[in-house]
Formats: structure tokens, sequence, C-alpha cells
């Protein structure tokens, strides 16, 4: 049968195998569409990452002999939309039959079945042969259970994959988990290694988008791109990574510092949610460099990382096919104010925000813990409304695609999940921001005070958003040290405190 198959633009998995089969009267179908570039406000570098990467392996393909059918965002044939456009191609080229590999957004996913569900050829769906677990697994790690501990999950992952064990049985260092020792500012030293950069030239694509007329934010240096899209790249990535930053991975895992954008992090986020790379690949590779490095390297280090990849992210896809739909509309803490502007232009003067977000604008990147306590915590202090949220973290980074995006957002960050994902809310005033940053120092805020003309905001906003949300929170555990203090404070403070956190609210932009 004449076969068309789809490759959607983070589907770019080279080891598929679908590439390793007998090539005869096949297909591949890859479009860049105005339906993706359009659903939410993106940055530009993410629009070009995305193009980049699929033009790279469309042309890999082809230079295997494949036949490649792709749709250039300003071609004339392109229809924009995903079904319009394969419509359009399984009639020219008279398709028997049409194959996809399943796509990880709901989105597409409706839309991919209703678009077969129309067609009158055979269909086929496809696994992307990407996950270490599949779209049910999680479902069914947790039935019975009451608390979705991420924990027990990773350690299980641990066991069915034997990583990081010792016979099959116990895990390697005698401890699952060495969070605790992960936990240093980094003051200047030791020194980080020279960043690993592309340096593309990708102005001939920017012109494209541009000519196309896709609505962007954020900058980009088009002679100096500096992301990788090609298997090839992404594997200098993954080398680059073991070599010069696992050394100090886990140790600096949660620092923040205003000329550092990202310390000793990965950024293998975009190779891998683009497929480019697989986690077990980067696993591996990463703990056989460990092995072969175990004099200069600690465990600490490679459980850290190990964690982030088989625990942190196979557990939020489980979470997301066990949640959606409904999980894109949750707001369980019915939090309901817009984001400020600033978000879009990094003009605040609160220097923490300030430096994550306008590092955000230059790089399509930000490390975790700028993500969840420095622009979440702020956003779900200010009690924002989850969607304003999402649509910002959805754009920004080039490592967004919802499965991904959206569980770290409405659950991990915004607790709008009501506690699914995180058993209590990532929030915090001004101390541990300046416990693990440098950002307090050059700020026109006065970390250490509370209430007044110059207090930091995060301090007012935290204790704010535990008297606002005190019903809440009354019966959850963990939250009950926290609700204590705030009993305890006077009543005259406690109006000092709320005055100048509802000022913060009403008018963000002139804090
Ligand atoms: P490293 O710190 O080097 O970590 C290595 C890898 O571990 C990452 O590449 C990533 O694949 C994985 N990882 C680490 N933490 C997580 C996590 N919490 N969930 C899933 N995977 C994780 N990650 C995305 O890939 N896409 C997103 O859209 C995204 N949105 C986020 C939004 C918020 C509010 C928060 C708090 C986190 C978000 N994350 C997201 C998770 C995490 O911040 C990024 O994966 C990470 O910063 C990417 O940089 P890195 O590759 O240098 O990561
Ligand atoms: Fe941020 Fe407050 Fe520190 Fe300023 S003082 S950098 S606003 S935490």
């Amino acid at each position: 049968l004449k076969t068309l198959r789809l490759l959607l633009g983070d589907q770019l998995n080279h080891q598929h195998s679908w590439f390793k089969e007998e090539q005869e009267n096949l297909h591949y179908v890859f479009m860049e569409m105005r339906q993706e570039t359009d659903y939410v406000k993106h940055h530009i570098q993410k629009v070009i990452g995305f193009f980049s990467a699929m033009r790279e392996f469309a042309e890999y393909l082809k230079e295997r002999e494949h036949e490649v059918i792709y749709l250039k965002i300003n071609d004339k044939k392109n229809k924009q939309t995903l079904p319009e456009n394969l419509k359009q191609v399984i009639s020219e080229y008279r398709i028997e039959k049409f194959e996809y590999q399943l796509p990880d957004e709901y989105r597409l996913d409706v839309q991919l079945k209703d678009f077969c569900s129309e067609l009158t050829i055979e269909t086929e769906a496809y696994d992307t042969e990407h996950f270490l677990t599949s779209r049910e697994d999680l479902t069914n790690f947790y039935k019975g259970k009451k608390e979705m501990t991420m924990e027990y999950f990773y350690r299980d992952m641990r066991k069915k994959y034997d990583v990081l064990m010792v016979n099959s049985k116990d895990p390697e260092g005698g401890k699952w988990n060495f969070d605790k020792s992960n936990r240093k500012k980094w003051n200047g030293k030791p020194e980080i290694p020279h960043e690993r950069g592309f340096r593309k030239d990708v102005s001939a694509l920017l012109q494209e988008v541009g000519k196309a007329g896709i609505k962007t934010f954020g900058s980009l240096d088009a002679e100096k791109f500096n992301w990788p899209t090609s298997r090839e790249d992404s594997l200098s990535v993954l080398n680059y990574f073991s070599k010069n930053l696992l050394v100090h991975f886990g140790d600096f895992q949660d620092a923040l510092h205003t000329k550092q954008a990202y310390l000793f992090h990965s950024r293998l986020s975009f190779a891998l949610n683009s497929k480019m790379l697989h986690p077990k690949e980067v696993i591996d590779s990463v703990i056989g460099y460990w092995r072969e490095n175990k004099d200069e390297i600690d465990i600490s280090q490679v459980e850290g990382f190990v964690r982030q990849i088989l625990g942190w992210r196979e557990y939020m896809r489980g979470i997301y096919w066990k949640e959606m739909p409904g999980y894109g509309k949750s707001n369980k803490l019915d939090n309901q104010n817009k984001l400020p502007e600033f978000y879009w232009t990094a003009n605040t003067k609160m220097n923490c925000l300030k430096h994550s977000i306008q590092q955000s604008l230059d790089n399509a990147y930000a490390h975790h813990i700028q993500r969840l306590m420095i622009t979440g915590n702020y956003a779900l202090l200010t009690q924002t409304h989850p969607n304003e949220v999402d649509a910002w973290y959805l754009g920004i980074y080039i490592d967004a695609i919802e499965w991904v995006e959206i569980t770290n957002t409405r659950g991990m960050s915004q607790f709008a999940d009501g506690g699914i994902v995180a058993t209590k809310p990532y929030v915090s005033s001004g101390s541990y921001i300046n416990k693990m940053s440098n950002y307090c120092k050059g700020c026109e805020y006065d970390v250490k005070k509370k209430t007044g003309e110059n207090s930091c905001p995060f301090n007012s906003l935290y204790w704010n958003f535990l008297d606002d949300k005190r019903e809440f929170f009354k019966d959850n555990r963990r939250m009950a040290m926290m609700l204590n203090m705030l009993d305890k404070k006077s009543e005259d403070e406690l109006f000092r405190i709320k005055e100048r956190a509802n000022a913060i609210i009403q008018n963000p932009e002139n804090f």
C-alpha cells in the first residue's frame, strides 16, 4: 500500500524503527504550520529551533533515500492546518494508508483521532519509541494509592531499568536520593566552563518566519543561534555536559546567579523533548562517563541528574495523560489576577525577577529554580490566573511542550491541581531567594524588611498568600508550621503586611 507517514515537529527520533524498515511505497511528511506557531505566542528561538531541527531531520532522511514531502511555512500549497494539509497530500500522492506516531499533546491527539475517523483509507498509530513509560503506566502504578509521591515512582523506575542499582536490588551508594547534598549557593567558584555554543547562522530562516508574519517575542542573534538542531549537535551537548558540568550538577542545581544563566545545568531539554536524544541513552551515557571518572565525580551529582530524567520527566508525562483534559482548566486556588506586563519586558525593579525574565527573553531558557522559585513563586504569590501563567511558560521556553510545561506550571509551580504533583505550594519569602542567589545584593528592595517603602515584595506577598489561602491549606500537615507562625502575627503587623501586598498586586508595574 502506498503509505504516508506523518512526523510532527517534536518527533525527530532518528532511531525510530520506522527508518529501519524496507522503504518501498513510503512517504514521510513534515509540515511547518500556523496552527503550531499561533496556538500561543512563542519565543522566536523556539520557532527557529523547531523549524531548523525539522528541516535538518528531513535532509537526514532524504540523504538516506527516504521519500520526504516537506511543507515550508511560506509554501503556496501550505494550508497551515494539520487536517487540511494531510487531506491535500493524501489526495495528491494517491495515498492508500496513513500512519502517524502517537502525539504527546492532548490537543494533537484529539485532532489526529478525529482526522483518522473521517478518512476512508486505512490508518495506524505507532508509539514514538521515546519514553520509558507508556501513557498509562503511572496511572497503573498509583492505582489504589492516596498520594502520588514521585519518589516511589522513581525508585520503581530505577529497579525496572536497573539504573544505579547493586545486584538489581539495592540503590548504588546506599541511598535512593542524595538531594540533601544538592543545595549549595554559587559564589563565583568553582569556575563554570565556557559555554558550549553552536553559533549557527539562521538569518535566512528568520526572514522566512518574518515574511510569514508569525508573531513572536524574545530576542535572537541570527548569526549565533546556540541550540542543537541535529542529532550530532545534541550528542555534542550531551558529551559536553558529562565532561564539563556533571561534576557539579547536583551541588549547584538550586543555585541562582545574576551573571550565570546556565550554571551547571545540561541544557538538554530541547534535544530531549524534540526526541533527537532518547532519555535512556542520556542516562546511560552520563552514568558511563561517571563510572570511568569516579575519582573526580561523586555519585550525588549523577543520582541528582538521573532523578530528573528517569523520575520527574517520566512522572510528569504520566500525570499529563492521567489528568488531561481536565488538568488544563484546573484552578483549585481560584486565582484570578493578570500576569504583570513586566513578564514580557523584564522591566521591574525586583532584581530576581528582572534577571530571570531577562535571561529567559534573551535565551529562551531559564533553569528549574528560576522557573519555580522566582517567576513561578511570584505568579503564585500574586494569585495569578493559571491560564495566564501557562501561556507565558508555554511560549517563552524552547523546551516548552504542553505535556511537560503544564504539569510543571499548573501542577508543581502553581498548585492549581490542588496538590496532585506537589504536596505543598512552592512559595517562599525573599529569604530563600537571598540564601540561594546574589540577586538581593543588587536589589532596590531590602530582603530583611517585611513591610514599608523599600521592603522586599516577596515578604509581604508570602504572608498575605498564606492568610488569603488559610482555609484551603488548614488541613495540610506540611503547611502547619507556617500557618502557626502566621497566627502568631499581631493584628497590626498582619494589617501592614496585607496593605503592602495588596498595593503590589494591584499595581505590579510600579515595583
Ligand atoms: P537540567 O537541570 O540539566 O536537567 C536535566 C533534564 O532533566 C532536563 O533537560 C529535563 O529533561 C529533565 N527535567 C528536569 N526537571 C524536570 C521537571 N521538573 N520535569 C520534567 N523534566 C525535568 N521542562 C521542560 O522540558 N519543558 C517545559 O516546558 C518546562 N516547563 C517548566 C515550567 C515550570 C514552572 C517549572 C518549575 C519547570 C519546568 N520544566 C520544564 C522543568 C525544568 O525546569 C526544565 O526541564 C529544565 O530547566 C531544562 O533545563 P536543562 O535541560 O538544563 O535541565
Ligand atoms: Fe528579589 Fe526581594 Fe531579593 Fe529584591 S530583595 S532580589 S525582590 S527577593
